[in-house]
């Protein structure tokens, strides 16, 4: 099932965590790395992660450490403070398995902002 299940080493995210592939960095601290998305939907999109094995939001919640899970969320909240997105406001969104369209397997927090970023979710569909 899409967003649960064994964690896989190969994903794109894991591979920016070990420094296999490149990433536009934006924020590291011990418990989150956050980058660029590399195909930006916002003036400002930022993806952030949890440096653990987490294949989802589900999977973070469920087995994530209290120290873990405050240290990323708190990162969340300071990744945007930093892009100076606190004035004009920003969104946060994170995909989690199939309905969502979930593309990669490692937990992530979509940071948008830059304009008026219009409705949730589109209508159609
Ligand atoms: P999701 O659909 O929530 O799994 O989003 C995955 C996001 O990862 C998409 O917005 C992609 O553009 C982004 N992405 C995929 N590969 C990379 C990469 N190598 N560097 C930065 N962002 C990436």
């Amino acid at each position: 099932m899409k967003g649960l299940g064994e964690y896989d080493e190969g994903n794109v995210f894991a591979r920016i965590l070990r420094g296999e592939i490149p990433c536009r960095r934006v924020f590291e601290d011990e418990w989150a790395l956050a980058f660029d998305d590399i195909n930006p939907q916002a003036p400002t999109h930022v993806l952030v992660i949890p440096k653990g094995r987490y294949i989802s939001i589900a999977d973070f919640a469920a087995r994530g450490g209290q120290a873990e899970i405050a240290g990323f969320w708190r990162a969340v909240g300071e990744v945007a403070r930093r892009l100076g997105l606190e004035a004009p406001g920003y969104r946060i969104l994170a995909n989690m398995g199939e309905d969502s369209g979930q593309e990669v397997p490692h937990f992530h927090v979509h940071i948008f902002g830059g304009r008026p970023l219009g409705r949730m979710l589109p209508t159609a569909g």
